[in-house]
């Protein structure tokens, strides 16, 4: 009999042309930029997540919530049955309230909560806010991210090089901080890292650096916080279809040709590596930590 569901058809889909591939139209924004302009649009799951109940009744705060990989993860985080607050930056309101939207379609609480995790002040708040409007947190997302190319040393200024360090390395850890008050028995602490933690590009020095430090501080933590019962890994991903490329992460000429020297010959969508985030997050990864887990389109980095 021929199988004709949907469904079917998705599982059997050949990943090389799953989605778009290079070249892509040259698109600068500024940062953090927006998923919305962006073209093609990316898919972070708005039609295609699928949940089964994984994340039921769990509490989540997704730093970058707003676009890109933490959109997806709060999109399947939602579907899974969790409540998710997510953070950004007061630009991005536009896109944070598309996922605000998504999830509580759900029928899960959807807390905004917009703001610079530059600051330390900021982030010991995030997280109290988040725990007291979800009642409680027991998965931490630390997304955020920042990254602008520079060509050479000469050009990578103190303000630059602080202020990658200060979203991708200093938040992180603030914000871990302060959700040690909130997370027990039980939680799990998911951090981005990237390709760029082990195969550095000769444009990314601070972003990379942080990337390697992400992971570090990733392994450690495991360490230190198994014996209370809360798990900490990272993802890695390889190129993906996001804001943070075209707003300055790359030149636009790499943009343009973005994910094209992946063996799959394309950019992933954030909607790829949702899964890896809600796997992480759920009981069923209960012998897993101090893991940073890759998906680069077929590079093998890690
Ligand atoms: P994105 O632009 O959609 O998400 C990054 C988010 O970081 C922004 O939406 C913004 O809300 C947030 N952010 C930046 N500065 C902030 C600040 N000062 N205060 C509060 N929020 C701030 O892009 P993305 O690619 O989905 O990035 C998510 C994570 O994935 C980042 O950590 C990034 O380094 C990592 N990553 C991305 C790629 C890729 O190819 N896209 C590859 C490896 C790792
Ligand atoms: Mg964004």
């Amino acid at each position: 009999m021929r199988d004709t569901n949907p469904e079917s058809t998705r599982n059997k889909q050949d990943p090389r042309n799953a989605y778009s591939v290079p070249p892509f139209p040259a698109q600068p924004q500024q940062p953090p930029g927006l998923a919305s302009e962006m073209q093609p649009r990316p898919d972070h799951g708005e039609q295609s997540y699928r949940g089964s109940g994984r994340l039921q009744g769990r509490k989540a705060l997704i730093t970058g919530g707003d676009s890109g990989i933490g959109r997806a993860a709060a999109i399947a985080y939602a579907r899974e049955g969790a409540d998710v607050a997510i953070n950004y930056l007061p630009d991005e309101e536009a896109d944070a309230q598309e996922v605000i939207a998504l999830i509580k379609a759900e029928g899960r609480q959807a807390v905004a909560l917009p703001g610079d995790i530059t600051q330390e002040n900021f982030c010991t708040s995030l997280v109290d806010r988040a725990a007291e409007k979800l009642g409680g947190l027991d998965i931490l997302v630390n997304n955020a991210g920042c990254q602008q190319f520079a060509n050479s040393i000469s050009e990578l200024s103190t303000e630059a090089f602080d202020k990658t360090f200060k979203t991708n390395v200093y938040a992180m850890f603030w914000i871990t901080k302060a959700a040690m008050r909130w997370l027990k028995p039980g939680a799990a602490i998911i951090n981005t890292s990237s390709v760029q933690a082990g195969k550095p590009s000769e444009i990314l020095l601070d972003y990379a650096s942080t990337k390697a430090a992400i992971s570090a501080f990733t392994k450690g933590l495991a360490k230190q916080l198994a014996p209370q019962g809360i798990r900490v890994n990272a993802v890695a991903p390889g190129p993906y279809w996001t804001p943070l490329q075209s707003s300055g992460g790359q030149p636009q000429e790499k943009v343009q040709q973005f994910g094209e020297s992946a063996p799959l010959g394309r950019p992933g969508q954030p909607a790829e590596i949702a899964a890896i985030y809600v796997l992480l997050a759920s009981h069923e990864s209960s012998f897993t930590s101090g893991q940073v887990w890759c998906s680069d389109g077929g590079t093998g980095t890690f």
